[in-house]
């Protein structure tokens, strides 16, 4: 029975349940206006307006600003024939406005609750600009330096990997996701979109079934398991099947296995370029593939608008799948109490924006989140009253690359760079020298003399390099490794005047740097930190915070040794130094700086590995505990890494694998007692059979500071 004329109907009820005011509202709908609820488009403004006034669009992106948003919201709930809300996204990676270290270096830092403080702290800023969804955080395990979005994931690790996604989805989302400062997750890109061959970006990934569940699945289902409202569907072909068309995984592995209740969307026009894969031969049949698939939303690629409704009339699709996905989209716009609190207040941004408290987080994110890659002689900490110290290179003064990829609505102007950050820091009495030496791109040798000039003059030269902004995210892909243009010229040049070298990497990937890691005494990674890096950079080499980020990822010698990754198999020959034996000839089979490294101005000494029970049934648990102290002089972080192997499986088993770690602070001559505890759920793996299963066996402990400083080793047995 239809609601009388003037009876306010019952989807606009916020006293009845969701799933009621979803089913409500969708009996109301046409056709038509379901399907619009399954577009998204990118800002438009000569034509969402009539779209939108239409009920044809279901979700706008990349509008921001409470005005803007509530002019288009307006003619969505005032205009249509519904009236319902758009939900309007935007890509809130690493921040909104302040701009926090990019998601490599907040994995950097071992300390998922800073990621989470981070997105939560995002959301507040976007939300109050009119954001209610982010496509964040990217979970794609990436070990190929090679391509550019390493720079927006957390790493190599999938047990590192999950523990970021699922910080971050709780960060972004919060308690509840009608809090007005809270934005929906939509962890991305599923799946596999890492795996591209030769790390070039949207290429195609070969994974076996094994592979994806036991490596690239488990952050996303650990953003699931948090609760994430949605997720986005990858370019990538998958074994043959396109991501965004993929049964397997958005029907079996996501809904069937995990219960996923949220939807999903495309990326960009990953429907549309089924075409392109060749796994459908128009645009319709690219709809039908992925409608039934399970893709709920199409971005921006205006498929569904222009074959759904025709593929429905003709049987090829039926409502019922139609109806599914929009009840999924809606019921999100229900939990996030888009029909109650339909505007943004205008007065908001302007208190949270940039506001103390994130420009204050946004320092020391960007301190937690730096590595100290080597420290010859204890070169660093420097002192604050050098006579003269040069600051060097061409990401000295630079603001634009220290933003990073995806920087949202950071702006260049405010980006303390790293020579504003030494001059802040330095006395008084303490001459800074500045010479850029050459371009991060380019290869005019025209400055090197100058800069080399610069540093023999002075007591220590401080050499900034690295990458610029472009280099690394979406498209990013390179060849090489190596530092751009000619700055390991300059770098080796400014070695050779004899003045002791800090070198400061500001990066958005691993790099291979073999020359300096042996000639220069002292690199800090410092990534791409954000808005407030300089000051950050500053903090650490003058000893006003003591390092303790640790690499998510490992660095390789050279571009060469791609793929390579700490939890490796064994193979039928490891390497040795026989001939016959797997590695290469002309380079040793370790990689520049390994998983899991990092230093700091302190020294741990670990002790006391207690393993209890040492012999378990599957269904039990084993607690691993140990002693950390700070045995050095100074306060410290240090991250416990745990690492199991399992002797003998069914199937072949890493070297090693991440399984527990707590990043701790300890005062000069502090001890600790860290525990672990470790069951079904980290020592289970896909098994001969295909089933996720805990084996009989062996398990080799192993605790240290990284995955090959291991300092302590025991045993355990699963019956
Ligand atoms: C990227 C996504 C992003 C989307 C929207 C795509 O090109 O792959 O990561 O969320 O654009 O900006």
């Amino acid at each position: 029975m239809k609601p009388s004329e003037g009876t306010k109907p019952l989807y606009k009820d916020p006293s009845q349940c969701v799933e009621a005011r979803v089913e409500d509202l969708l009996g109301r709908m046409t056709l038509e206006e379901k399907i619009g609820q399954m577009c998204q488009y990118t800002k438009y403004p000569e034509r969402h307006e009539e779209l939108v006034r239409a009920g044809k669009v279901g979700s706008l992106f990349n509008v921001t600003g409470a005005e803007q948003t509530n002019e288009v919201q307006r003619i969505a709930v005032e205009q249509s024939r519904l009236g319902i809300p758009l939900i309007f996204g935007l890509d809130v990676i690493h921040g909104y406005s302040t701009i926090y270290p990019i998601p490599l270096a907040m994995a950097s830092s071992w300390d998922p609750e800073i990621a989470k403080k981070a997105a939560s702290m995002a959301a507040a800023e976007a939300s109050s600009e009119g954001i209610h969804w982010t496509f964040a955080p990217m979970v794609d395990i990436a070990r190929d330096p090679r391509w550019g979005r390493v720079a927006e994931g957390a790493g190599e690790d999938p047990y590192l990997g999950s523990a970021m996604a699922r910080a971050s989805v709780e960060g972004y989302q919060g308690e509840n996701l009608a809090d007005h400062d809270t934005i929906v997750a939509c962890p991305k890109h599923y799946v596999a979109y890492g795996g591209a061959e030769g790390g070039r970006d949207y290429n195609t990934v070969e994974v076996s079934e094994r592979t994806l569940r036991d490596v690239y699945l488990p952050p996303f289902k650990a953003a699931v398991e948090a609760g994430a409202g949605t997720l986005m569907s990858a370019f990538n072909d998958l074994n043959g099947v396109p991501a965004s068309a993929n049964r397997f995984t958005l029907k079996t592995v996501l809904r069937e296995e995990w219960g996923f209740e949220g939807f999903v969307v495309s990326d960009w026009n990953s429907i549309g370029e089924l075409v392109s894969h060749g796994t459908a031969g128009t645009r319709a049949q690219a709809g039908k593939e992925a409608v039934k698939a399970g893709v709920d939303m199409d971005m921006e690629g205006n498929v569904y608008q222009t074959t759904l409704a025709r593929l429905v009339e003709e049987g090829a699709v039926s409502e019922e799948t139609v109806d599914d996905a929009v009840r999924r989209i809606l019921k999100i716009k229900f939990k996030l109490g888009l029909f109650e609190s339909i505007y943004t207040d205008t007065g908001l941004a302007a208190k949270v924006i940039q506001c103390n408290e994130h420009i204050e987080a946004a320092r020391d994110f960007a301190r937690r989140s730096m590595v100290l890659l080597k420290n010859e002689n204890g070169l660093l900490p420097l002192k604050k009253d050098l006579k003269i110290v040069a600051v060097i290179g061409p990401l000295t003064d630079e603001q634009d690359a220290l933003l990073g990829c995806w920087s949202c609505m950071g702006k260049p102007e405010d980006v303390v760079t790293v020579l504003e950050g030494i001059k802040n820091k330095v006395s008084e009495e303490t001459e800074v020298l500045h010479a850029k030496g050459c371009d991060i791109q380019g290869d005019s040798t025209e400055g090197i003399k100058d800069a080399a000039d610069k540093a023999k003059a002075s007591d220590v030269a401080i050499v900034v390099v690295g990458e610029s902004r472009e280099m690394s995210g979406e498209a990013g892909c390179r060849s090489s490794l190596d530092l751009p243009g000619i700055q390991e010229k300059l770098v080796r040049d400014v070695c050779d005047t004899g003045v002791p070298v800090v070198m400061v990497l500001l990066n958005g990937r691993p790099m291979s740097i073999s020359y300096s890691a042996e000639h220069v005494p002292a690199i800090l990674e410092a990534w791409h930190p954000g808005i407030q890096g300089g000051n950050a950079v500053a903090d650490l080499i003058f000893g006003d915070f003591n390092p303790g980020g640790r690499l998510p990822v490992t660095f390789p010698r050279t571009v060469g040794q791609v793929p390579i990754y700490y939890s490796h198999k064994n193979t039928g020959r490891p390497p040795t130094s026989l001939l016959y034996t797997s590695k290469y000839i002309d380079l040793p089979s370790t990689p520049l700086f390994p998983f899991g490294h990092g230093l700091s101005y302190t020294q741990f000494d670990y002790s006391n590995l207690m393993i209890s029970p040492k012999r378990i049934a599957p269904e039990g648990k084993v607690e691993i505990s140990l002693d950390v102290k700070n045995v050095g002089d100074r306060e410290g972080d240090e991250v416990v890494q745990l690492y199991l192997r399992d002797l003998v499986g069914s199937v072949t088993r890493p070297v090693k694998e991440l399984k527990g770690f707590k990043r701790i602070a300890l005062k000069s001559g502090e001890k600790t007692t860290v525990k672990f505890v470790v069951g079904q759920e980290q020592l289970a793996f896909v098994n001969r059979g295909m089933k996720r299963v805990m084996e009989p066996g062996t398990f080799e402990v192993m605790v240290g500071g990284s995955s090959e400083d291991v300092k302590l080793i025991g045993d355990f047995e699963v019956t």
